[in-house]
């Protein structure tokens, strides 16, 4: 089985986009990550990348998938037709909203293109969820975006962490929408409680859940410790680490 992390950053670390690549997939192998999706700031100039910056980073490896984050507040329509350019030539193999980093309500109709962009070119729309300023994605608001747009797979990062049983009560019955469960695992003292009500949701809807860690703002490590800890079947576990992100990211390891 592979193991892909379908929710990482670049490093802020380092001065070069050569030396936070070297990071990257340092930590990846210390970790027993054989790839995943990497998330582009949706800033033009980032610690952590710009959409042009990790497309053009990672355009040669089937292994490694760039998502492009976007924003309606920051150069939109050239960004946009940047974006579409990518995932024209599946340079990116998805979208990302800060909604909540950024105060943009996931089912806003500004945010028309992008969803329309995303049927076009069948990626998926991963969005930020939990944390601070969640009104933004809050389960009510997930609902309405994805019954507006049935067509489009939506990824809800970090399953509104800490309120990871309402989000999947509210949200089971959307099949166009998975979990990336990034973040959830990074703080020990409510990890162990959540590992029960994550358990319960991969048996209902394991062709649903992606393993993702979040990094560099969270620990891979301990993403990979709380999965491994998950009692789930054999099964369950390789749709978990490598099956769901193979085929919502068309990801695949170099011959
Ligand atoms: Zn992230």
């Amino acid at each position: 089985m592979d193991i892909y992390d379908a929710h990482m950053h670049l490093p802020v670390n380092g001065s070069t986009m050569a030396e936070k690549w070297a990071a990257l997939f340092a930590e990846m192998k210390r970790n027993g990550i054989n790839g995943g999706v990497v998330i582009s700031d949706s800033e033009l100039e980032s610690v952590i990348g710009s959409l042009q910056e990790c497309c053009e980073l990672f355009a040669d490896r089937p292994d490694i998938a760039v998502v492009g984050g976007i924003s309606p507040f920051i150069n939109f329509r050239e960004q946009l037709a940047l974006l579409e350019s990518y995932l024209s030539k599946s340079t990116a193999r998805g979208i990302k909203l800060y909604s909540g980093h950024e105060p943009i309500y996931l089912d806003d109709a500004v945010l028309e293109p992008v969803y329309k962009m995303a049927g076009k070119y069948g990626v998926p729309v991963l969005f930020h969820s939990g944390w601070d300023n969640p009104q933004y994605s809050a389960p009510e608001v997930i609902q309405r975006a994805v019954k507006t747009y049935p067509k489009v797979t939506f990824v809800c990062c970090h399953c509104c962490y800490p309120n990871l049983s309402e989000c999947f009560s509210a949200l089971a019955e959307y099949e166009n929408l998975l979990f990336d469960i990034s973040s959830i695992a990074d703080d020990f003292s409510t990890a162990s409680k959540l590992k029960p009500v994550v358990e319960r949701a991969i048996h209902t809807m394991p062709e649903r859940f992606l393993f993702g860690s979040d990094h560099a703002s969270c620990d891979q490590r301990a993403h990979v410790a709380f999965c491994d800890q998950l009692v789930l079947s054999d099964r369950e576990r390789t749709l978990l680490y490598q099956e769901n992100a193979e085929r919502i990211y068309l990801l695949s390891q170099a011959e």
